[in-house]
């Protein structure tokens, strides 16, 4: 049975994931303090942990390093509001998601259910190649494959796609990917990403498919699945 570990401070609202992932046939244990979480991750070795950015002990981006010290699970961060996501999104915590409260149910469970389906962190062996959809990308090789054929990128649009495709659920902020792909010390304004976006996108987008999606003020996401 897959194990979530809920960190949460407020009662209710553990107790509504916790009934909502007990309800769709998870296992669950619950931890109000980050104290209590850490201890909690160590002993039931958890899939999932969704971690509550606000607790009363200790700062959720600190906590969700530690866990990343010794967990593989995946860390879906729960945020109170939207603007809390971009900021979370700078600081390269390690979560794999973020859920901004109140969620919908169905939303967070269809998002654990996307995480449990990607390959587990270092298991896969060999040369990378990640799928998604009718969309090949092989980081090593430098090539992108769309149904089999070839695709010609510039190093930007492969960069930028290579960045997405890294953790196909999880949005980048334009500022994160600008970081990625121009680097921290370069200059280089938002329109720069959208132009060079727009670019990619008429080379990848054939047939009415539309492979990344725009998260309106927060920034790009893959397409998953039947999506495209
Ligand atoms: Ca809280």
């Amino acid at each position: 049975m897959t194990h979530v570990l809920i960190i949460e401070d407020a009662p209710e609202a553990a107790e509504l994931a916790t009934s909502l992932l007990r309800g769709a046939g998870y296992d669950t244990s619950t931890a109000a303090t980050g104290e209590a979480a850490l201890e909690l991750a160590r002993a039931v070795r958890p899939e999932v942990i969704l971690l509550d950015l606000g607790l009363p002990d200790t700062d959720g981006t600190d906590l969700c390093r530690s866990l990343r010290e010794f967990s593989d699970a995946f860390i879906v961060m729960l945020t109170a509001r939207d603007d809390e996501i971009d900021k979370v999104l700078g600081l390269k915590l390690g979560a794999d998601d973020y859920v901004t409260k109140p969620y919908s149910p169905r939303e967070l469970l269809a998002r654990i259910e996307a995480l449990l389906r990607r390959d587990r962190r270092g298991t896969t062996e060999g040369p990378s190649e990640r799928r998604v959809g009718d969309l090949v990308v092989q980081p090593e090789a430098h090539r992108v494959l769309l149904d089999g054929e070839e695709m010609h990128l510039t190093r930007i649009e492969f960069s930028i796609l290579d960045a997405l495709t890294e953790h196909p659920g999880r949005v980048l902020s334009r500022s994160a990917l600008r970081e990625r792909v121009w680097g921290a010390e370069w200059y280089t304004g938002d329109h720069v990403v959208d132009v060079h976006m727009a670019n990619l996108r008429k080379k990848i987008d054939k047939g009415g498919r539309s492979h990344i999606r725009t998260v309106r003020g927060v920034g790009y996401r893959m397409a998953e699945g039947d999506e495209a």
